[in-house]
């Protein structure tokens, strides 16, 4: 890091105060522009980021390379917030989750799974998620708003911090980002884009493109534009291998149907022949794991280059679900893997602790009358419970 006399620092007096700032919603492009802006030099930029994501430091004042003129300035017109931790469970398997407070009081949840030579972070785009997928604990909460650039960045800032501070392998806790908390990261676009913008910058968190993923239940001209504008790898929450039953599971799909979806899925490493597309496909008892489904399946996805990731359902209270057997989820395998297609079988974690994949749910107003519709409708499933069972 380069040491910066005053001298190095243009005059302040045209910036105007806006305590608002914070500088966690800047990518290091969207620094660079704001130092021009303030009447900085660019570099600041790469400073800035250093110290807030790869060093930590929330406070101006300790940033001690850069001028004191210059760390004035900054106290005066701008700031580090953080969403706050309201919890951390570690499971007996070592997952964590996280209960966050964002900056309006609405609360999120995020996740970490480590294992033998990675630790992933599976980190939330919205507060809720307006999209309803059938199976999803998430859509009965309904939907509040987006998350914004310095609400999904602190996620990872938050894990790094505080995962380290347990003194288990120090350096890189957090080896990949996963997309897949809470919400449909594709509907909060700008954001989610500028915010693994950070995680693959080598001044902050420095993941590679192989280690940053976005999970999307199929926006197809979203995923048009992710292609265009990002290096990010690409997952696919698939969970049917046919129309009629992914407009039951994914409804998203009424509106961009498989033909659509596996067009673009088809082309999406057109120009990296070596990446593949992963599906994810949450194994449903008696809904979409029999040999038949299968079959369909690879018809489906075999012209695809991808990897099929086999989920075993999560259950959680009245989902109307089942997961389906072990003996299913092989057989199933079995089949597509036989065609030479990479599946595999996602082993279930943090189970103890609800951190399970399709678990997580925050605390938050919803915006949709979706959870109150849900809490009616659990409830009149428990009073027909009562009146069977008395
Ligand atoms: S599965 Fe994903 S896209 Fe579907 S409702 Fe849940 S969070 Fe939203």
């Amino acid at each position: 890091m380069t040491n910066l006399s005053s001298a190095d620092i243009l005059p302040s007096q045209d910036v105007q105060p806006n305590p608002s700032i914070n500088l966690l919603d800047y990518s290091r492009t969207q620094l660079e522009t704001l130092m021009i802006e303030w009447g900085e030099k660019s570099f600041r930029s790469q400073q800035l980021i250093k110290w807030i994501h790869q060093l930590g430091c929330t406070d101006f004042e300790q940033m001690t390379n850069l001028s004191k003129s210059f760390r004035q300035k900054l106290k005066e017109i701008a700031h580090i917030k953080l969403p706050e931790v309201i919890w951390d469970k570690a499971s007996n398997d070592g997952t964590h989750k996280w209960l966050l407070k964002l900056f309006d009081g609405n609360c999120i949840e995020m996740v970490y799974i480590p294992e033998k030579n990675r630790g992933t972070l599976c980190v939330s785009s919205q507060v809720g998620c307006a999209l309803n997928c059938s199976f999803c604990s998430t859509a009965k909460q309904g939907f509040n708003r987006n998350l914004s650039v310095a609400e999904i960045i602190g996620q990872v800032w938050i894990a790094c911090r505080s995962l380290s501070k347990e003194g288990t392998n120090k350096h890189k806790v957090v080896t990949n980002v996963v997309m897949m908390g809470m919400g449909e990261p594709l509907l909060n676009f700008e954001n989610v884009l500028s915010s693994m913008d950070i995680m693959m910058d080598d001044l902050a968190y420095n993941l590679s493109k192989y280690r940053v993923t976005l999970s999307t239940s199929g926006l197809v001209p979203q995923m048009e534009q992710l292609k265009k504008t990002s290096q990010v790898s690409l997952a696919v929450s698939l969970h049917a291998p046919n129309d009629e039953l992914r407009n039951e599971l994914v409804p998203i799909n009424k509106k961009y149907p498989l033909r659509e979806l596996m067009a673009v899925c088809r082309q999406y490493y057109e120009n990296e022949p070596r990446r593949m597309v992963t599906f994810e496909y949450v194994m449903l008892a008696g809904v979409n794991d029999s040999e038949l489904h299968a079959k369909q399946l690879v018809k489906l996805i075999s012209n695809v280059p991808c990897k099929l990731n086999l989920i075993p359902f999560n259950p959680f209270p009245n989902s109307g679900y089942e997961t389906s057997s072990m003996e299913t989820i092989y057989r199933f395998q079995k089949i597509v893997a036989a065609t030479g297609i990479n599946t595999t079988i996602r082993k279930t974690r943090g189970d103890d602790i609800d951190a399970a994949c399709g678990q997580l749910v925050g605390q938050f107003q919803d915006r949709t009358r979706r959870s109150s519709k849900w809490q009616e409708v659990t409830s009149e499933k428990k009073v027909m419970y009562f009146e069977e069972h008395s």
